[in-house]
């Protein structure tokens, strides 16, 4: 017996799954043609699945911010936050994040799923209680194994689900910190949160909620679904990411919580891991200028998304419950998923092929994302493949 046995089961799956589309495994983007386009094993590729909802990744103003910090400051900070790691840079980003948001406090992680981490393994502990969303993201998943407390999952989007969990709860009188997404990554459904505030406020709970999906995407000044939902102040932490609409890589935390800051000192993923290079803090505090500032980004998305939901749903494919910049298509049968997506591969799009047990209920999903930076030509391009493959 080897510690690899283990793995036979994996590469039994693996070499199945090949079968169907060897392609899946083999992805290789290797020329990066602009935000929305690619050369993918060989191809020309119209990307929509990338989860850069504004576009911004090849922003010429980001790029230049980038260009200039790493000549300025060198190419990473080869430090620890805790240690020689904050630059002038990381302080200007939390503070600036923090105004954006209108909450006291920031601190800035080197990705989103350390901030889900860090957040998660350090503000509750062993003798507390984490109520999460059961289809929350593996990040959030991952913080509450760290931190060693009471996991305790309802029923996706169900705020009475929720409520009937905490009130079982309620004489054990303890710690309880309820977790939700904004935009959940797979379906693209929104979480009901003024529901769920409303029922961790009647329970005295903590709330967290990941807008991962939503920042930049929803709510008048893209700050997500709680702005959306009009409900920030309801919600203690929120949680997110540099690596969708903000086109880069980290992650944050806001809060109005004044003990944020002592989360520093406690938070093993904050301190044990370098922070982010100066490059990527630059183009960050750059797109998030821009997001905060160029609404017109935010409407042709949506107009994206409109367009491409209306068109699946004419076509009869079965999509989540709402219209975002997600759109998923689910499946029942692994071939039928793979022979979908080698279409679209062959038609020069590129969309994300989901499979359990990555995806939410079991099923076998095509997750295509829209951008601002998708062109009206290329929506048609994406549309005319789907037409053309759904035949
Ligand atoms: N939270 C959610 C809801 C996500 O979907 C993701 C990434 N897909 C993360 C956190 C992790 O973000 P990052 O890629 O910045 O690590």
């Amino acid at each position: 017996m080897t510690i690899f046995d283990k793995f036979q089961q994996l590469a039994a799956a693996r070499q199945q799954l090949e079968q169907h589309a060897s392609d899946f495994f083999n992805v290789v983007v290797e020329e990066i043609i602009s935000g929305t386009e690619a050369i993918v094993n060989g191809r020309r590729m119209i990307l929509a699945g990338s989860n850069n909802y504004l576009g911004l990744s090849f922003n010429a103003d980001c790029i230049e911010a980038a260009c200039q910090a790493a000549r300025e400051e060198g190419t990473g900070t080869t430090g620890s936050r805790m240690a020689n790691g904050t630059f002038s840079g990381h302080v200007a980003l939390e503070k600036e994040l923090a105004e954006y948001f209108n909450r006291r406090g920031t601190i800035v992680f080197s990705t989103g799923y350390i901030a889900n981490l860090a957040m998660l393994s350090t503000l509750v502990g062993p003798g507390e209680v984490i109520l999460l969303d059961a289809d929350c993201h593996a990040s959030i998943y991952d913080g509450c194994r760290l931190g060693g407390a009471e996991v305790i999952r309802f029923r996706h989007n169900d705020a009475a689900d929720l409520e009937k969990r905490l009130g079982r709860l309620e004489q054990r009188n303890t710690n309880v910190l309820v977790v939700a997404e904004g935009l959940y990554s797979m379906l693209g459904d929104r979480a009901p949160l003024a529901d769920i505030v409303a029922v961790k406020q009647k329970y005295g709970a903590y709330l967290m909620v990941d807008e991962a999906h939503s920042l930049g995407v929803l709510g008048e000044n893209g700050r997500g679904l709680a702005e959306e939902a009009g409900v920030e102040e309801g919600v203690d932490f929120v949680v997110g990411t540099f690596s969708k609409s903000l086109g880069a890589i980290g992650g944050f935390c806001v809060s109005n919580h004044p003990e944020l800051n002592l989360v520093r000192y406690a938070s093993r993923p904050y301190v044990f891991t370098a922070s982010s290079s100066p490059s990527i803090i630059a183009s960050t505090r750059k797109a998030l200028q821009i997001l905060s500032t160029q609404s017109q980004l935010r409407q042709r998305l949506w107009d994206n998304a409109n367009l491409l939901y209306s068109t699946l749903q004419e076509l009869g494919l079965a999509l989540g419950p709402e219209v975002s910049p997600i759109i998923a298509a689910r499946f029942e049968d692994m071939q039928e998923v793979f022979a979908f997506w080698s279409g679209l591969l062959q038609r020069g799009v590129y969309v994300n092929l989901v499979l359990p047990p990555a995806t939410p209920d079991g099923r076998c999903l095509l997750r295509c994302s829209v951008s601002a930076g998708h062109t009206p030509e290329q929506m048609d391009h994406i549309c005319q493949a789907f037409r053309e493959v759904k035949g």
